[in-house]
């Protein structure tokens, strides 16, 4: 959870959002957080634990569908084009 606010840039579409840390990937440094804003949705966000902002598009994410379980079983640990700025789902 700090870790993400630290990462995220002014200009970063997750910027200013309040996070709870939800999964975190052991292959990688992939974590799922829920965004406290409105509805609940879901991030997979590629954390680079430079504890400090990262320049846009870093962080990457990826909005999750719910259930987002399809979704993680096909996480490879891989950063993809796609796992590019979509904004909120
Ligand atoms: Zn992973």
């Amino acid at each position: 959870m700090a870790e993400l606010v630290a990462e995220l840039p002014p200009g970063h579409p997750l910027h200013g959002h309040e996070f709870i840390p939800t999964i975190r990937c052991d292959g990688c440094d992939a974590v799922v957080f829920s965004v406290e804003t409105g509805p609940p949705w879901f991030v997979l966000v590629h954390l680079t634990w430079s504890r400090t902002a990262e320049r846009v598009p870093w962080p990457m994410f990826r909005p999750l569908p719910v259930p987002f379980t399809a979704v993680l079983a096909g996480h490879d640990h891989q950063i993809r084009e796609d796992d590019d700025l979509r904004g909120r789902p």
